[in-house]
């Protein structure tokens, strides 16, 4: 079975940004539009010795709030369906959000593994702030930043363990 990681996340947290990080191949990548709403890009990438695609499932929450509900529900219902695990993706410079608890509450219902995954720790302070997301109570906060890199290998390296 093809081992799947899906990044999903609110706008502006560094989905792009770590799937940019993460793809060696990028003639790889199938662009994926079929609507707004299920539009993805889909990236190779290998990490030590085990290869994997990486789907981004971009940040499309857009319009009214009302539609807010839909567009997250669409975006999580693509990774559960095509993941074999789920990088769930916060930011610590803006730390946690309503909207951040949206994708939880409907992330907790999936039976995929869902990692915790709070990007923009690029110093030591923004480490610290990361432990705020806790209180998703959904497990352990993996640290890092797509930017620079910090954190990244680690967060492979028990990824890739769930395959
Ligand atoms: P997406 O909407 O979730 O795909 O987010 P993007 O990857 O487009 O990133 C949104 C913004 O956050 C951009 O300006 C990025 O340069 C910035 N960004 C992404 N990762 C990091 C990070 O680790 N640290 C910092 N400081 N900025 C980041
Ligand atoms: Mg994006």
């Amino acid at each position: 079975m093809a081992n799947i990681v899906a990044i999903v996340g609110r706008p502006n947290v560094g989905k792009s940004t770590l799937f940019n990080r993460l793809i060696e191949q990028r003639e790889a990548i199938m662009d994926d539009v079929s609507g707004v709403t299920r539009d993805r890009h889909y990236g190779k990438a290998e990490w030590i010795g085990k290869p994997f695609t990486v789907i981004d499932t971009g940040g499309y929450v857009v319009g009214s709030d009302d539609k807010y509900e839909e567009a997250i529900r669409e975006q999580v219902n693509i990774a559960i369906e095509e993941a074999s695990i789920i990088l769930f993706m916060v930011d610590c410079n803006t730390g946690l959000t309503d909207l951040d608890k949206d994708f939880a509450k409907i992330l907790r219902r999936s039976k995929k593994p869902v990692l915790i995954v709070a990007n923009k720790a690029d110093n030591t302070e923004r480490m610290h702030a990361s432990a705020e997301f806790y209180e998703l109570g959904m497990g352990e906060v993996h640290a890092i930043s797509s930017a620079n890199g910090t954190g990244t290998g680690d967060l492979l390296d028990i990824t890739v363990s769930h395959f």
